[in-house]
């Protein structure tokens, strides 16, 4: 742990002359202030630095602006994408007068997430592991006025356009449809730029595992990352997604974690792995089913039961739900299973080791704002043990193949993030009851997806439309 005086020190030895304070936004993007040197002290740490609050997304209105950064010192690196030795901290907020924790940042919630884990006495630390997958993209052209929502399509392959159709140029050692999974170059051509990539989020203190090429057609592709403490997980989260960026826009490329960009193709998810331990045990190994222990038989019984209000959080845009169709390694359906990746939850085979005891939640993507996506299913899971929420039997087979009369008695994710908001609003009491949310914040939150998302993209004709409609 480091301290405030590690971090000046830091600063002295190193002769550090800007330092870059990042926090996160209510959906999920950094923001970040460059302050010089001389105004960082000890008291920065405990109090905070100043910031106008009122143009942040969905936060203070303009009558009560000010807030409080306060960096945490354990996030401290020097920031590779900048010209000038600078050194960055991640915050969270505060409000000014009280010294409290502000009720709408993202990585408060996540905070009191863990202190309601402690009260519970369930557990002392949530693991959380995210496999966020992305696109490469050489541009993206977008006709953004009001009254339209036009992308450049490529007009042959009806995909969005990767630059090299359009160059006329070598079309060879393409992969084939859904065959991204995972051959060597000269058909991968994206390793040198994700090797990169993986490097320099390890060099920012990020335990890194791999890198690979996705499924999908057209450059989509995950890196690995360890798994770990809450807070600390979706902190590399953002590390991870920044770098992955910036590293793109090094080679002229840009990436997108937009869950589906390419119809007919796979999308990309952010399957999350997640497990409680206590008292330095885990507590999610027994002799249930797949190994699991009752536990955790009932923190998957609360992330089902919860599901569709979840999902207002872990798959909160209106692009979520065009990747949770079928026939896509994306899941639709609400049951569990060992080793099926057709079930929305999964047991992965750990082997005998207890400690590597888990579950991943098949559901989320990488639009979400990780520490509420973690928070809200660490609240589930909660729930399902506190109301020991049984979960069902397990579903063993691939649910794709299931007959219509079958599959009609499985309980589906919602179509729509609409659907998810209108769940979100009958089902949060399990999000709220433990002090994690607010009321205030879920009903901030609706209505900011509302207004800023669903409705905006509900009055807008799809340019699919005009294909359907136009000389109706
Ligand atoms: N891309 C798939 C999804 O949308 C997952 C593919 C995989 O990693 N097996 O969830
Ligand atoms: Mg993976
Ligand atoms: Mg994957
Ligand atoms: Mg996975």
């Amino acid at each position: 742990m480091a301290t405030a005086e590690d971090i000046l020190k830091k600063i002295q030895d190193e002769n550090i002359q800007l330092v870059d304070l990042k926090f996160i936004d209510l959906p999920g993007i950094w923001q970040h202030l460059t302050l010089h040197v001389s105004q960082i002290d000890a008291d920065s740490f405990t109090d905070g630095v100043a910031f106008d609050g009122s143009s942040i997304r969905g936060w203070k209105a303009i009558n009560e602006s000010d807030m409080m950064m306060v960096p945490d010192p354990d996030t401290a690196w020097i920031d590779p994408f900048y010209a000038e030795p600078t050194l960055s901290m991640i915050c969270t907020i505060k409000e000014p007068r009280t010294g409290a924790l502000y009720e709408r940042c993202p990585r408060a919630v996540a905070t009191k997430a863990i202190d309601y884990l402690k009260s519970s006495g369930i557990g002392d630390t949530a693991f959380f592991g995210p496999e966020a997958e992305f696109f490469i993209f050489d541009d993206v052209r977008f006709d953004q006025n009001e009254h339209s929502a036009y992308y450049y399509v490529d007009s042959v392959e009806g995909r969005w356009n990767t630059g090299r159709e359009e160059e006329g140029g070598n079309l060879g050692y393409k992969p084939r449809y859904k065959e991204g999974y995972f051959p060597v170059a000269p058909t991968d051509t994206s390793q040198d730029m994700r090797s990169e990539m993986l490097l320099t989020m390890a060099s920012l203190g990020v335990p890194i595992e791999k890198h690979h090429h996705e499924v999908a057609t057209g450059g989509q592709c995950e890196l690995g990352i360890k798994f770990g403490e809450l807070i600390q997980a979706a902190d590399w989260l953002m590390i991870y997604k920044y770098c992955i960026k910036n590293v793109a826009k090094k080679y002229g490329k840009t990436v997108t974690f937009m869950p589906k960009p390419l119809f007919n193709d796979n999308g990309s998810g952010m399957h999350t792995h997640q497990s409680i331990w206590k008292d330095g045990q885990p507590m999610m190994a027994g002799d249930k089913y797949a190994g699991l222990s009752q536990t955790a038989l009932w923190y998957i019984g609360g992330i089902l039961k919860h599901a569709p209000a979840l999902l207002a959080f872990t798959n909160p845009t209106t692009n979520s739900y065009k990747r949770l169709v079928p026939g896509f390694e994306a899941p639709v359906n609400l049951a569990y299973s060992q080793g099926n990746r057709s079930a929305s939850v999964r047991i992965p085979l750990s082997g005998d080791n207890p400690k590597a005891k888990r579950l991943e939640f098949r559901c989320p993507d990488a639009t979400s704002n990780p520490y509420l996506a973690f928070a809200a299913m660490l609240c589930a899971g909660i729930d399902g043990i506190k109301n020991q929420i049984d979960p069902g039997d397990p579903l063993d087979v691939d649910i794709y193949d299931l007959s219509p009369e079958e599959l009609a008695k499985i309980p589906s994710t919602p179509g729509s993030l609409l659907d998810a908001l209108k769940a979100l609003e009958e089902d949060h009491e399990f999000l709220i009851s433990g002090g994690v949310f607010t009321e205030d914040f879920i009903q901030n939150w609706i209505e900011y997806k509302l207004d800023n998302e669903v409705n905006p993209m509900r009055l807008r004709p799809h340019p699919y439309e005009l294909s359907l409609y136009y000389d109706c």
